[in-house]
């Protein structure tokens, strides 16, 4: 590891002992930001990336709520207002029961530059509970989204702190947290993103981080002048983001093949068709179930338990269910099977060294930031529509996503060629902090 690199992070570890993941994450970014702060001392005389490394502010609090049962449950609630240098913090909420400080941390800290890159004018933060929304009815999801909106209401507001969902929040906690805010401050206002069509929400904001995740692929392969067409693609997780990356790539004529949940995998050799999608949403999205019904439901497919589809052959990868579910084995195994694109649709999906196995091989690499920031830039048309009042169509809201996830790409390229070599984690990590950078020093000490 380089010097100042490795001064930095002793410095950064023993601030925020034991959180590993955001450790993680702020190591990624440091030895590609390092090398760029040498060349240009203005940003290191001013101590940038120790204060982005530093939140704003971190809100920490009880979410007390009754089950159906009448018994009191106690749920932790957290936001992270990370940087607001460039705009409001915004970024979304998780619900699951893995979630705890560092997690947060590490995906606010993502947030900024993703944000930043989106060319758009918003901040980054993020939040969530470690609640966990499965195997709850209806009005316990609730109950526990008013009491966490109690508190977070206090925080949050259409010009200071936007959230919008994660993994564990869609389209219902959304509602029912909105619900709850509007009733408390008496004011209809955008202060979530992801919100449905016939209250403030925006046409493709949910496809939007998957088709942005698939349009990024697409960039990159424009670069080795291929196309998707005929593709098979391998895709993890079986929720929002995987469900529309599989929509998009089947629009461009590629072969989605695999489908997952954190109890197993399915892969499908003849390709998960648009019809066959529809299984899937109405399987996860209104029962709830699990992804190994779809090989109980499909001719020729196969359930693998406690799986993921890295051990697939396909041609692309799209990781699209959660942090650090690619090792470097795993990379490996993407790349000895034919792999020649890995674009992000999960945030931090792959290990650091999975992350140099794919540079070393050279093959395209879209990082999570880059290759899933068309969610987040949509959240952001969501609330100048709902500051102007007005609803774009969907093919207005489709051109602009497809438009900024072609400005994201330009960008990593602008920053990170290297030769005929293009390492799009260097071209986000610079793109994403000079633009936070500058606004940072024209604002003085912040
Ligand atoms: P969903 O909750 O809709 O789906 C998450 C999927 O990932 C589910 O299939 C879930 O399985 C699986 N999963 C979650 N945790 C684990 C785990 N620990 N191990 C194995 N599988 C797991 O979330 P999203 O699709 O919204 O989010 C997926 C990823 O995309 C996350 O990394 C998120 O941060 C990122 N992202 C999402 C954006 C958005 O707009 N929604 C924007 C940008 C990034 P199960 O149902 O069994 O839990």
């Amino acid at each position: 590891m380089d010097k100042n690199v490795e001064k930095f992070m002793e410095e950064v570890i023993s601030k925020n002992p034991g959180e590993k993941e955001f450790h993680q994450a702020v190591q990624e970014v440091a030895e590609s930001i390092m090398p760029y702060i040498e060349k240009h001392p203005i940003y290191k005389r001013a101590k940038i990336l120790e204060r982005i490394a530093e939140p704003e502010r971190v809100i920490l609090f009880r979410v007390p709520w009754l089950d159906d049962n009448g018994e009191i449950q106690i749920n932790k609630g957290y936001r992270i207002q990370m940087n607001s240098a460039i705009g409001p913090y915004k970024g979304g909420l998780r619900f699951h029961p893995s979630v705890n400080l560092s997690i947060l941390k590490f995906l606010a800290f993502e947030q900024v530059f993703k944000n930043s890159l989106t060319t758009l004018p918003i901040g980054g933060g993020k939040g969530g509970s470690n609640f966990d929304p499965k195997g709850k009815s209806d009005t316990e999801v609730m109950k526990f989204c008013q009491s966490f909106m109690s508190e977070l209401s206090r925080h949050i507001g259409p010009n200071t702190d936007v959230p919008a969902g994660d993994i564990g929040v869609g389209g219902r906690e959304i509602g029912y947290l909105f619900g709850q805010y509007r009733k408390l401050k008496n004011e209809f206002s955008g202060i979530l993103t992801g919100k449905a069509l016939n209250w403030g929400g925006s046409l493709i904001r949910p496809e939007a981080t998957g088709y942005g995740c698939v349009y990024f692929a697409q960039e990159m392969m424009k670069t080795k002048k291929e196309t998707l067409k005929s593709k098979v693609c391998t895709v993890s997780g079986s929720g929002n983001v995987a469900q529309h990356t599989v929509q998009k790539l089947n629009q461009l004529g590629a072969k989605p093949v695999t489908l997952s949940d954190s109890s197993g995998m399915i892969y499908d050799p003849d390709g998960i068709d648009l019809k066959k999608l529809e299984y899937v949403m109405d399987l996860k999205n209104v029962k709830r179930g699990r992804i190994k019904e779809y090989a109980e439901n499909f001719k020729n497919v196969t359930y693998e338990a406690g799986k993921r589809p890295w051990d697939i052959d396909c041609n692309m990868a799209f990781p699209s269910a959660t942090q650090n579910e690619i090792n470097k084995n795993d990379a490996k195994t993407l790349i000895d099977n034919g792999c020649m694109c890995v674009s992000e649709g999960a945030n931090m999906p792959t290990e650091p060294d999975g992350i140099e196995i794919y540079l070393d091989a050279k093959i395209l690499y879209g990082p999570g930031k880059a290759a899933n920031a068309g969610g987040v830039a949509t959240s952001a048309l969501e609330m100048s529509q709902n500051s102007m009042r007005i609803g774009w169509s969907r093919e207005e809201v489709d051109q602009k996503l497809h438009n900024i996830m072609i400005n994201i790409h330009e960008n990593c390229v602008k920053y990170g060629k290297d030769n005929n070599f293009v390492n799009y984690v260097n071209g986000a990590n610079i793109a994403g902090f000079v633009k936070v950078a500058d606004a940072m020093l024209d604002q003085g000490l912040v």
